[in-house]
């Protein structure tokens, strides 16, 4: 099928079900409020319970076959930030994909897992990622295709705030349908990394750093994460929150049991329930923040609510990430005054050289090279540095920390 019409039926398919319910921009209407499901799931273990559970989530809004028609090619956007393995609960664990690859293919369409993860994005870095994070093992016991089309595609984007064009992964823009399948974390840029967040690996490989440069102050960069994600308008969210990533997220925190499965035809809204689901407010996420903006989903008033209660599922003293509260200053600054309070209060990324094998994942993933290698370990140079704490991120070795000047931990405290 050719690109245009591909992009015309899923315009004109399933996704006029996200329009209805709230995903353009357009105010969500009070009578079409989107369905967010809720479920429990303790673990992985039994593959029958997980494929049962999540088709419970998925039939609370509606089912499989509402979003998926037959012979339609289905991405399934998963998080495969990096090479871990499913236990560490960095990605989306390959138990949840297999029981999604299974109601797609039960639908007549043809599943497709694939993501661009954190770092270059090659067939040979992929094949090991895929191996490592399981989906390799998906794709053998289901027959399911693993995504190594890395070529990329411009696309014009009229609705978008801050991207009015971007760079998208051809295997985003060739599928007829995207359902985006986050692992519920945090994440030391944007305090919680879901359904919303999933969707910038639809920027290809290098593109994604490009973007941090572009996009410095965090309000633009969220803003630009409700771009693509209003872009990419995924058909489905099911998210894989059994255990979820607590503390140094997304990739240094901790696994913590969660016991849950949400589903959603509408991310912003699935972002809602997850966040209150461990106990973050979600007026204080940035992409939720920037969501409330152009009046989509952004409170639990804004969606209906489906299958388990809230309340009884909620988690305690899910561990946020260290730099939370570091962009209080700066967000409510005039502009003027942020680059001063940047340097001086801002939370910064700190190379520990302990654990340091010297990989330099952290030297070619800093999008302003604000990193150098001298003598195998990394050094920074904090005035380039623009704190999107990619380096963080995907440091294999949990060898950088983000700390925070006392006097900034001092006033947050105050503030708590
Ligand atoms: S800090 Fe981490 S990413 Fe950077 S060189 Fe050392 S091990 Fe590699
Ligand atoms: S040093 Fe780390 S936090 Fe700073 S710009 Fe580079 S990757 Fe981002």
């Amino acid at each position: 099928m050719a690109k245009d019409s591909k992009e015309e039926l899923r315009s004109a398919g399933t996704l006029d079900s996200l329009r209805n319910t709230g995903i353009t921009q357009e105010a969500p209407q009070a009578t079409m409020k989107p369905i967010v499901s809720l479920v429990a799931l303790a673990d992985y273990d039994d593959q029958a319970l997980v494929d049962k559970r999540v088709r419970e989530a998925i039939n609370l809004c509606g089912g499989m076959p509402a979003f998926v028609r037959p012979g339609q090619r289905v991405l399934l956007k998963v998080n495969l930030l990096m090479r871990k393995r499913p236990e560490e609960a960095v990605t989306t664990h390959p138990a949840v994909v297999e029981a999604v690859v299974k109601l797609v293919q039960a639908a007549g369409g043809q599943a497709i897992i694939g993501d661009s993860p954190g770092g270059p994005f090659n067939p040979k870095q992929l094949a090991t990622i895929y191996r490592w994070t399981g989906m390799q093992r998906v794709a053998e016991r289901t027959g399911a295709e693993l995504n190594y089309d890395i070529a990329e595609v411009q696309v014009t984007h009229p609705e978008g705030r801050i991207l009015k064009g971007l760079t998208l992964g051809s295997y985003v823009t060739s599928a007829d349908v995207v359902i985006a399948l986050p692992k519920l974390k945090t994440h030391g840029l944007t305090l919680y990394t879901g359904a919303v967040k999933v969707l910038f690996g639809a920027v290809p490989g290098v593109h994604k750093a490009e973007y941090h440069v572009r996009m410095p102050r965090l309000d633009d960069f969220s803003d630009m994460l409700v771009d693509i994600a209003i872009r990419v308008r995924p058909a489905l969210t099911v998210m894989d929150a059994v255990v979820g990533l607590e503390g140094a997220g997304p990739s240094a925190g901790k696994p913590r049991a969660i016991g849950a499965l949400l589903a959603s035809p509408d991310p912003f809204a699935l972002d809602v329930v997850a966040t209150s689901l461990v106990g973050i407010e979600p007026g204080k996420v940035p992409t939720i923040e920037a969501a409330a903006r152009r009046g989509l989903p952004a409170a639990l008033t804004d969606l209906t609510a489906a299958g388990e209660s809230l309340e009884n599922m909620r988690i305690l003293r899910f561990a946020l990430p260290p730099t939370v509260g570091i962009d209080f200053f700066e967000r409510h600054l005039p502009r003027f005054l942020a680059g001063w309070v940047r340097e001086r209060l801002r939370a910064r990324p700190v190379f520990l050289h302990v654990s340091c094998t010297g990989c330099a994942a952290c030297y070619r993933n800093c999008p302003p090279q604000a990193i150098q290698m001298v003598n195998q370990r990394p050094e920074v140079d904090l005035s380039k540095c623009i704190r999107c704490f990619c380096c963080q991120e995907l440091c294999p070795q949990k060898d950088v920390v983000i700390r925070r000047p006392w006097v900034v931990q001092a006033l947050l405290r105050q503030r708590q």
